[in-house]
């Protein structure tokens, strides 16, 4: 086909992953992005002068490509960061992963007692059916314990009592860890893993930009624009133009056709559904609105001290606050903050779109964090003396019971009516998955476009692999997270 252009929406990772990788082959691309800014949820907010993530952004990639790109973008402002994050609890820091000894140092004698006797009576008494996270963790770890490590942080991030999620997610999470590895591990420090057993959340130390993740995202934006790629802020898609042989044209708000030969999306699949016009059948839209979500936001606290803690992040167990985890900007890169004295905390709260969380005022939600931190003995409260608040949409699409029929119902319908339109990216896909995955989605569409190549797009796994072969049973559908328990 000559003369191809390429309509992609969305400038987060994976839209722009796309645009540069067609400018890299000299195919025209067009970027329609809502906001009016780079990067989606991969950017980096900014503050008078202080920076910081929706969340905190590590770049770590099993996959060499991507490592590479990243490089190839920001040379030697790619940082890399040694990684410290805590669980703090009961006015106590304890290593994250779990440590035996810290562990049981910090909980002192009393509570390990208590911790050994709830595992006995667990073993003694198993329950007669695990059907919960709740019963899983408390039959493998006692109840002292799972309350402890499990349950409190669990809640906050999917907004579910542990007692309703299903026992599967537990089993696949948690396996080689278990009481007796953990008393093996006390009884015989030394013991080191089996050579070559990497396990993700273990590692140590990680790369980051030094302006956080936004500049990567501006960069390549700037690359792809040098090229003659375009992109347009604050343009949402809301009509998308379909005919016999696919789509046509993407409608922005302000009535702007852009017309093109391919079209690449990362927007919620939900509200794509919901833009195709002529509709979709009846089937296929009630799949797409029955897609759910988890919102969140960031309380961004500015501290007049130049040093509170040295981890990246601490994990909040801590049931009488609300505050689920705490990012130290600085201690991602001290380029975060504009001035030395200052430290910049990320407060965040996981919520859903609409609850009392998302809909308090700025205000409230500051005086909310300031308070909470002071209750956790963790920040002078009259040190703080600015703050701001960025709330998040649809930042974890939500794995329930239903969402893989529902995705299947959707793709079937694309392929067959709309096949000039590749899902790629997060919300664009529903997948649980980090920057390496929604980039690595967003080459293989370009070079189907470029190359009129036929890579499978949901073969990227999790780890940001294509697969050339799915074997039977495999689950690529992203990060593990947790399920309802099925009626
Ligand atoms: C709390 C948190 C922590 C995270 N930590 C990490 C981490 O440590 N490391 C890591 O690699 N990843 C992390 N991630 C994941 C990472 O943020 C995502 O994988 C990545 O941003 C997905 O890129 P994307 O382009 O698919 O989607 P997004 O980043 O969501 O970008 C999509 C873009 O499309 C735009 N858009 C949506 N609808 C429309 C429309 N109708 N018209 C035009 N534009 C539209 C949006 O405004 C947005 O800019 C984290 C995510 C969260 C929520």
């Amino acid at each position: 086909m000559a003369n191809k252009h390429v309509v992609i929406v969305g400038a987060g990772p994976a839209g722009l992953s796309t645009a540069y990788e067609l400018s890299r082959h000299r195919i025209e691309s067009t970027v329609l992005e809502s906001t009016t800014w780079i990067g989606g949820i991969s950017r980096t907010a900014q503050y008078k002068g202080f920076r910081f993530d929706i969340g905190g952004h590590r770049f770590f990639s099993k996959s060499q490509e991507i490592e590479d790109f990243w490089t190839e973008i920001l040379q030697d402002r790619m940082i890399t960061r040694g990684r410290l994050s805590r669980i703090f609890y009961r006015n106590r820091f304890f290593d994250y992963p779990i440590r035996p000894f810290n562990a049981l140092k910090n909980l002192g004698v009393g509570t390990a007692c208590l911790c050994i006797l709830s595992y006995l009576k667990a073993q003694a008494f198993p329950p007669k059916e695990v059907r919960s996270f709740e019963d899983w963790m408390v039959m493998s770890f006692g109840r002292t314990l799972y309350e402890i490590f499990f349950k409190t942080y669990t809640e906050k991030v999917w907004g579910i009592p542990c007692s309703e999620l299903s026992a599967d997610w537990a089993a696949q999470r948690i396996k080689g860890l278990s009481m007796a590895s953990l008393i093996k591990s006390i009884l015989f420090p030394g013991s080191k893993k089996k050579r070559g057993e990497v396990i993700k959340t273990l590692i140590d130390s990680f790369r980051y930009p030094a302006c956080g993740p936004g500049e990567m995202w501006e960069a390549v934006a700037d690359r792809v624009e040098s090229r003659g790629g375009r992109i347009h802020l604050e343009s949402p898609a809301m009509r998308l133009e379909r005919n016999a042989q696919g789509l046509v044209c993407v409608w922005t708000e302000k009535a702007i056709a852009y017309r093109g030969t391919h079209f690449v999306s990362t927007m919620p699949m939900r509200e794509l559904v919901a833009a195709l016009d002529p509709p979709a059948p009846e089937t296929v839209q009630k799949a797409a609105k029955q897609l759910g979500y988890r919102d969140f936001l960031t309380v961004a606290l500015v501290i007049d001290q130049a040093e509170l803690f040295p981890d990246n992040w601490i994990y909040i167990h801590d049931p009488s606050v609300k505050l689920g985890r705490i990012q130290n900007f600085k201690n991602w890169s001290p380029q975060m903050v504009p001035e030395d004295r200052y430290t910049c905390l990320g407060l965040e709260y996981f919520c859903f779109e609409g609850d009392g969380l998302w809909s308090a005022s700025d205000e409230e939600l500051i005086a909310l964090g300031r308070q909470e931190l002071a209750q956790l003995g963790l920040v002078d409260p009259a040190k703080v003396v600015d703050g701001t608040v960025v709330r998040q949409a649809k930042a974890y699409p939500v794995y329930d019971d239903h969402y893989r029929g529902n995705v299947q119902t959707i793709r079937n319908f694309l392929d067959k009516e709309v096949p000039n339109l590749q899902l790629v990216g997060r919300n664009g896909m529903h997948r649980y998955n980090n920057q390496d995955h929604a980039m690595m989605t967003g080459l293989l569409a370009a070079r189907n476009i470029a190359l009129d190549a036929h890579y499978d797009l949901w073969a990227v796994n999790s780890d940001a692999e294509y697969q050339e072969e799915i074997r039977e049973g495999e689950d690529t559908s992203g990060r593990l997270v947790p399920e309802r328990i099925k009626p």
